[in-house]
């Protein structure tokens, strides 16, 4: 029997077990890959939106540039009070510086730059930005107008370049921009328009963990973790967070609750292999009761059967003639036929319980009464066998309601156990009582006890204690005490049971009182 229901563990490990696990490992490798997968997503989204606020300062730089380039066409010599207003109009730009293409110094708005120490600087930021120039040139021939950040940059103010075709001259200009106040005002709307309230924005100084703007007030610092350089700001970082959730946040969660998904779902799988193999390994079980049963009982009746067939003919040929031996033989013959019809009864009413046909009829009992007629029905053998037996009856027991027949059936089963379980101290004592709201009938016994795992089991049908060398030699069938369960379930009442190994057992049948 072990071996088939290690060969049904083995199948359902393989069956179930093992592809549960290999999903399981498979799902969480993916998992991993997907929460990589959503993250790299969200950074694209993130990265585009940062292109978007970059490619918008260059429009607005580009824009500008245009127009200095339309008024210095249009308005020649007299154009500072149009340039003048065209820097205004973009907040974060101080001033303008425009060169000829050779470095000199044209004109500046506002004036005040002319003799000033930043007009020098420039001049000698743009003396070591040759190729720098060069290739704004050749941009400029060929239609298109870039910008370039030029010169160590003082703090808060950045120097973009850009070239203009004034009739035939090309011209140097240079924008004086406060980055910080760029993005503050020039870009904020923009910004706002973008984050709409789901994300942070935030610009920073290279090297700094705070930064000079954030687009939303609530922001709490070091939530950050998407950083990207402005292309037209030298040495400035702008940042970009979901709201609410970082991107790490939200994938690490959807990651957790999958991974708690798939936890859960493995549990209930191995929850459920477990209940197959257990159910199994019952049925298993069960099956071997079951034969270990039909052999035993068959034992049963072909040994009783042997020996009245043996004395019938013996007394049938008349071979014995003293009336001592012939009323001994019939009292073998007795003896074996109601061991026979005992047998065959409890079979019967086994299967009658197990059919659901049993019926019971109650009826105003008293519980003495049919302890002292099982007693006398149980008298030759228990004094054959050597018995000491008593009955210690309550007499002022309650009358019960219950099925005669069938708690008589339940009081043979204990007092035959109690004589088939004991060897050398052979006692018997049958007491009647009442306690709590229940009627009892007890038998004791001093026979071989059980011990406190098997008694967990007796009730259960086909079960027998093997281990014993004397319940391995006792026939039984193992149906008994399911037999007395089943009559008690039936009158609503319980068995108590007291049993220590080498010393004896008590069975106590307790009825409901009326
Ligand atoms: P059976 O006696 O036919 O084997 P039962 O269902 O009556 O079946 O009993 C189940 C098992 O419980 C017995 O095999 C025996 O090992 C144990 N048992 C029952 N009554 C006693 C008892 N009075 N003393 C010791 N063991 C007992």
């Amino acid at each position: 029997m072990r071996h088939s229901v290690r060969k049904i563990g083995l199948l359902i490990l393989m069956v179930i077990v093992l592809p549960v696990v290999i999903f399981s490992v498979y799902e969480i490798g993916n998992l991993r890959q997907n929460e990589k997968i959503i993250q790299d997503i969200y950074r694209n989204q993130l990265d585009a939106i940062l292109f978007s606020i970059n490619q918008y300062s260059d429009d607005i730089i580009s824009n500008l540039a245009g127009r200095i380039e339309n008024s210095l066409n249009e308005y020649k010599s007299g154009n500072e009070p149009e340039l003048s207003r065209l820097i205004t109009e973009v907040p974060s730009v101080k001033g303008l510086i425009l060169f000829d293409k050779n470095l000199g110094y044209l004109s500046s708005i506002p004036a005040s730059y002319e003799d000033s120490a930043i007009l020098a600087e420039i001049i000698t930021g743009l003396g070591g930005h040759e190729k720098t120039l060069g290739r704004l040139q050749t941009y400029l021939r060929g239609g298109y107008r870039k910008m370039e950040i030029i010169g160590n940059t003082r703090a808060g103010i950045q120097w973009i370049v850009f070239l203009t075709q004034v009739e035939e001259q090309e011209v140097i200009n240079v924008l004086i921009l406060d980055p910080e106040e760029f993005v503050g005002q020039a870009l904020d709307p923009k910004i706002q328009e973008i984050a709409k309230g789901k994300f942070y924005i935030t610009a920073y100084h290279a090297g700094e963990d705070l930064p000079f703007y954030v687009s939303n007030k609530q922001y709490k610092s070091g939530k950050v973790s998407e950083k990207r350089p402005f292309w037209l700001l030298n040495d400035y970082l702008m940042g970009i967070e979901l709201k609410d959730l970082t991107i790490t946040d939200l994938a690490r969660d959807r990651s957790k609750r999958n991974l708690l998904l798939v936890g859960l779902m493995d549990i209930i799988l191995l929850f459920g292999a477990w209940l197959i193999f257990r159910n199994i390994a019952r049925q298993v079980e069960l099956t071997q009761l079951k034969n270990d049963f039909i052999s035993s009982v068959s034992h049963e009746i072909r040994t009783p059967l042997a020996l009245i067939t043996m004395y019938i003919e013996t007394l049938e040929m008349e071979r014995v003639t003293d009336a001592n031996k012939i009323r001994e033989y019939y009292a073998v013959l007795l003896n074996e036929t109601t061991r026979l019809s005992g047998m065959v009864n409890r079979i019967l009413s086994f299967s009658q319980i197990e059919g659901k046909k049993r019926k019971y009829f109650f009826s105003d009992t008293r519980l003495n009464e049919i302890v002292e007629n099982t007693l006398l029905t149980f008298r030759y053998t228990l004094e054959n066998k050597g018995f000491v037996y008593s009955f210690e009856p309550d007499s002022n027991l309650p009358v019960i309601s219950a099925d005669r027949e069938a708690v008589t059936d339940a009081l043979v089963n204990l007092v035959d156990n109690a004589i088939k379980y004991s060897d050398g101290n052979k006692s018997i004592v049958v007491r009647t009582g009442s306690y709590d709201n229940y009627v009892y009938v007890e038998v004791e016994d001093q026979g071989i006890g059980i011990s406190k795992t098997d008694q967990k089991h007796i009730f259960d049908k086909f079960y027998r204690v093997t281990e014993k060398n004397l319940a391995n030699k006792v026939k039984g069938s193992g149906l008994g005490l399911a037999i007395v369960k089943h009559i008690m379930d039936a009158h609503k009442g319980t068995i108590y049971v007291k049993s220590t190994p080498g010393f004896g057992s008590l069975f106590r049948l307790l009825f409901p009182m009326k």
